[in-house]
């Protein structure tokens, strides 16, 4: 009994945290993420994202002349050390770092990455990487950093908020049960997985799945905002709220996001809802199917025909 109604407040907690309310974990109850063991991803893929026969639509160069891969200065790696550094729960609302948006992180590439140079350039933020200690979510139990998955030269690019125990134990991002409906959804727009490029805003697992905290967001927010610019996306897609407040840097309800293009690094923005929450909530997919057409119609694609 216990047991279902902590599996009850918990379905409901994912719940809020997926339409925009961010401050239930910092705010409400100390340590309720942990007592909670937040997980995520429990349902089978809705109708209409099922595995459907995909029309392949081939991925079009984007690219142009042969550029000199932009170089960014990344911060020293901090020494490793061997506890977790505490992260402070009680913020006073103007201690909270705000979002800062990714085109105002840094000004805007002046070139763009010819098609054969940005694999090597993909690589070289990796290397960059490493075996990453710059926040407290290398000391939270991670086991694999989840860089990203997909064609370098994509020209939809896909935006979670990290990984899960799936993606942390692969490496890959979106894995798991929430993974093969994005694959889904990417199949109903008429592309394959291979298609486009996935990532997440934090490329270590939050322990118990919880949000990531703004010092963390903001921190692994470098990597991200690189591989945009090399990749450099015609639309990126926005996977939740979490994605959305760091894409952006702005804190709004996905209601208020949805419908409406937003923009990124030069890449035009749509926000919808999480794969995980949409296997929470079904209801919702109708809502993230209106999200993708709007992508399709950009990008000129066609819906994959029933099978
Ligand atoms: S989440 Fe990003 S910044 Fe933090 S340790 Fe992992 S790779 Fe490094």
């Amino acid at each position: 009994m216990a047991g279902e109604a902590e599996q009850q407040l918990r379905a409901y907690v994912d719940y809020l945290r997926d339409l925009g309310v961010y401050d239930l974990y910092r705010r409400g109850a100390p340590g309720l993420e942990a007592d909670l063991g937040l997980t995520s991803e429990a349902a089978e893929p809705p109708p209409e994202m099922s595995a459907a026969p995909r029309v392949a639509v081939s991925s079009v160069e984007i690219s142009q002349p042969v550029a000199t891969p932009v170089t960014r200065s990344v911060s020293a790696r901090p020494q490793a050390i061997d506890v977790a550094p505490p992260i402070k729960k009680d913020f006073s609302e103007s201690e909270i770092p705000k979002p800062i948006s990714f085109d105002n992180l840094t000004p805007l590439p002046e070139v763009r990455f010819a098609a054969a140079h940005k694999p090597a350039a993909l690589n070289a933020i990796r290397e960059d990487i490493g075996d990453c200690t710059r926040c407290p979510l290398a000391y939270a139990g991670r086991r694999k950093i989840v860089f990203a998955d997909g064609d370098p030269s994509a020209r939809l690019m896909f935006v979670g908020e990290g990984p899960g125990a799936d993606e942390d134990a692969q490496g890959l991002p979106f894995v798991g049960k929430a993974g093969q409906l994005l694959n889904n959804m990417i199949g109903a727009m008429g592309l394959k997985r291979e298609q486009v490029y996935i990532a997440n805003i934090v490329k270590c697992r939050p322990p118990a799945n919880r949000v990531p905290e703004p010092v963390e967001a903001n921190t692994c927010s470098q990597f991200l905002l690189r591989q945009i610019d090399v990749v450099q996306p015609q639309v990126i897609v926005a996977l939740g709220s979490t994605a959305a407040t760091y894409l952006l840097g702005v804190k709004q309800s996905l209601a208020g996001l949805r419908g409406k293009w937003h923009s990124c690094r030069g890449a035009k923005v749509a926000v919808t809802y999480h794969p995980a929450f949409l296997l929470r909530d079904p209801r919702q997919k109708g809502e993230a199917w209106k999200d993708l057409q709007m992508v399709m119609k950009e990008l000129g694609l066609k819906a994959a025909a029933k099978g």
